[in-house]
């Protein structure tokens, strides 16, 4: 079982990674950084995580680790969810504006995430998050139902959390994105065996090994638009974060077509993570999952706006 306790080892560096690259371990300033993301609100509270996914820690008991978090025992509006039953129906596209932005990457132990840079103007509209270092004046967004949502940060799952007919990929990719009112949007991308993924790559080349270890890299960019399949039709349903405190009223979109990863790559995103990071699949209740119309999908431009 992993610990999830933020370990104050020494650092390697694998020096084939380019010399402006700047890794560091750090312990305090990991709460303040995790601190900022709703999903991770209660890790390193107290130096150490308190939920895991595994044993006494794990998804099942994530109800019982403290009164925040018993959404995740109670909650009815919870992810994931396996995606079969479904509604088709016409479903605007969703506006994707990813922009470069610099690495920066941490381990949080329990997944790998990009966290994004927040510009001036970001950070005015989005108090909240305004904790996060900020490197330039562009931000990722989406526009999705008339409303505009920053791109906050990106990680990944493995397996993949949600399912179709209770079928898992190997991977599954979460962005996570805020509007003005601190609503959340997650669009979900499944990763499929296949063909080596150069961008991927780039990204593992930047991911630390350790625990609690950020790696910063200003001369390199990541654009998750690469990331992204070539049709964006997709599954919307409102759910939750999938990790304590699994807070309710997020606008999940899963796409339906993945990408491709290698076998490699799938292996060295888990022996990075060193465990499986994935939610038991949860009651769909009286909830409905829209699909979008795969013709219509791919002819209709969304023009609001
Ligand atoms: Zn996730």
């Amino acid at each position: 079982m992993e610990s999830f306790s933020l370990r104050n080892s020494a650092v390697t560096v694998p020096l084939s990674l380019n010399k402006a690259l700047t890794r560091t371990v750090i312990r305090g300033l990991t709460i303040t950084l995790v601190l900022s993301l709703p999903s991770l609100l209660h890790a390193g509270e107290t130096g150490h995580s308190i939920w895991g996914y595994d044993g006494d820690r794990g998804p099942h008991h994530w109800g019982k680790l403290g009164p925040d978090t018993s959404l995740c025992e109670k909650g009815m509006n919870q992810s994931p969810i396996d995606l079969l039953r479904t509604r088709k129906t016409t479903l605007d596209d969703v506006q994707f504006s990813y922009r470069d932005a610099p690495f920066h990457v941490v381990n949080n132990g329990h997944t790998l995430q990009e966290i994004e840079p927040l510009s001036e103007m970001a950070k005015s509209r989005y108090p909240k998050h305004g904790q996060t270092v900020l490197h330039f004046d562009k931000d990722s967004t989406i526009v999705f139902d008339d409303d505009l949502y920053l791109l906050e940060q990106f990680h990944f799952h493995t397996p993949s959390e949600h399912t179709i007919d209770h079928k898992h990929y190997p991977m599954e990719l979460h962005l996570v994105h805020h509007n003005e009112r601190h609503e959340v949007a997650v669009v979900a991308v499944f990763m499929e065996e296949g063909k080596h993924n150069t961008f991927f790559e780039t990204f593992l080349e930047h991911a630390p090994s350790n625990v609690g270890e950020v790696i910063d890299d200003h001369n390199h960019t990541v654009n998750p638009m690469n990331l992204l399949p070539e049709r964006k039709s997709y599954y919307l349903y409102s759910g939750s974060f999938t990790t304590p405190p699994c807070s309710e009223g997020v606008i999940w979109m899963v796409l339906h077509d993945s990408i491709e990863v290698s076998a490699e790559q799938i292996q060295k995103f888990r022996a990075l993570v060193g465990h499986d990071n994935v939610r038991p699949i949860q009651p769909l209740h009286k909830r409905f999952v829209l699909e979008s119309n795969f013709e219509k999908a791919t002819t209709m431009n969304a023009t609001k706006k």
